[in-house]
């Protein structure tokens, strides 16, 4: 048993509870949350850390949407556009997921743990991460992507995702997840979509899926046109759309799902996303291929993603909450500060059904310890000035074990 004290304990309950002094007991799973003075006294026995001054303890982070394999992306790709970027992608793929194999996709994990983030969900085009993310100390939700259009190919696509998905369910256990991905309306068939949706329906699995990412995939999906219009005449000429919004987003239900991006959905998409999972906002990613804006103000089912290195800097989820600060303009920005913290701890967590994201008792003891500069001289400021000033976790524990 463990008890670490901290300045303040942010336990990111709905209440948003913050203990001054405080302190939290735990061995795999956290036993008990209270004053540090209480806690010694009932936990006589228990090691003893203490966190320091100025030291805000607090869930460990949780970033469910995030693509390893290209991770040696810094200048190769193309932004300010979608299809400008997803033409670049295609050209340097080959080079790029060469040029991180699984020594590297092991440094970018250690660098996602000392971030502070504790889970993350990783979606897997080719399977070339899975050896790094089942021995990373991290919880991975791995998602086994599904995607293509062409329905003489459905079979062929899927025998190969399914390969991939067998792999995976090798290794499962509970900080390594099995998952599908579905990778996004105008890049799947519904033939294809729906038997990848059936084994998750039939197994239990969390799915992730794109959807209403750029202007480009509104135009196409809603009337054939717009940027993607070329981009398939190029790539497979005579192509039509093969869902539609409605019939896309239906495909999901009575499956646990995130909706990934959604800045140029409707609100009445976004209202069926949230009755069947959670969107994940990419601030970053969102911001580089000019797609837009997500309106998180309409989304109560938050969660926060970094996205890949092909369209970010950083897998931090503090430079990624510190982006959606300066997005969103117009929301004031201490209720913006807990509404993101929330998304990256316990909506992250309950979007991944995983029993964490926050501080409570039987939930699993992935905690990190933050340091501030100073003393918060207004407490009810502290998620803003904790979003504002971390830039990486002083201790992470993942199911009680230091890191
Ligand atoms: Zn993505």
């Amino acid at each position: 048993m463990t008890i670490i004290r901290a300045d303040y304990v942010m336990r990111m309950n709905e209440s948003f509870e913050i203990i001054t002094d405080g302190a939290v007991v735990f061995d795999a799973h956290i036993q008990a949350v209270g004053k540090a003075a209480a806690i010694r006294d009932a936990y006589p026995d228990a090691e003893f850390i203490d966190a320091g001054e100025k030291s805000v303890l607090l869930p460990g982070l949780v970033n469910p949407h995030v693509h390893l394999e290209f991770s040696a992306n810094r200048t190769s790709l193309a932004y300010g556009d979608f299809i400008r970027w997803l033409r670049s992608v295609i050209v340097h793929r080959d080079a790029l997921s060469e040029a991180c194999k699984e020594i590297c996709m092991k440094k970018v994990l250690d660098t996602i743990v000392q971030s502070g983030t504790t889970t993350i969900g990783a979606v897997s085009s080719f399977g070339f991460d899975m050896k790094p993310c089942v021995h990373s100390p991290l919880n991975v939700v791995y998602f086994n992507e599904v995607l293509g259009s062409n329905p003489a190919m459905v079979d062929a696509l899927y025998a190969n995702f399914l390969g991939r998905l067998d792999e995976s369910k090798q290794y499962a256990r509970k900080s390594f997840i099995p998952a599908i991905s579905v990778h996004s309306p105008y890049s799947t068939h519904p033939m294809l979509a729906k038997k990848a949706l059936e084994i998750a329906r039939e197994e239990g699995m969390v799915v992730s899926t794109h959807f209403m990412e750029s202007p480009a995939e509104r135009a196409w999906i809603d009337s054939g046109t717009g940027d993607f219009a070329a981009f398939f005449e190029d790539f497979a000429p005579g192509s039509k759309p093969v869902n539609t919004a409605q019939g896309y987003l239906s495909l999901f239900r009575n499956v646990d799902t995130l909706f990934t991006h959604a800045t140029q959905a409707t609100d009445e998409e976004l209202a069926l996303m949230q009755e069947i999972g959670y969107i994940t906002h990419c601030p970053v990613s969102n911001r580089l291929l000019h797609n837009g804006r997500l309106a998180v103000e309409k989304v109560e089912k938050l969660t926060l993603g970094t996205d890949g290195l092909s369209s970010n800097i950083s897998l931090s989820l503090w430079d990624e909450m510190r982006a959606a600060l300066w997005m969103h303009t117009t929301l004031e920005p201490n209720q913006l500060a807990k509404q993101l913290l929330t998304a990256a701890t316990r909506e992250g967590a309950k979007s991944l059904k995983r029993e964490a994201g926050v501080l409570e008792v039987f939930k699993d003891a992935d905690l990190i310890v933050a340091q501030l500069p100073e003393t918060v001289a207004h407490i009810e400021d502290l998620a803003l000035q904790t979003l504002l000033h971390v830039k990486e976790a002083k201790m992470v524990f993942i199911a009680g074990e230091r890191i």
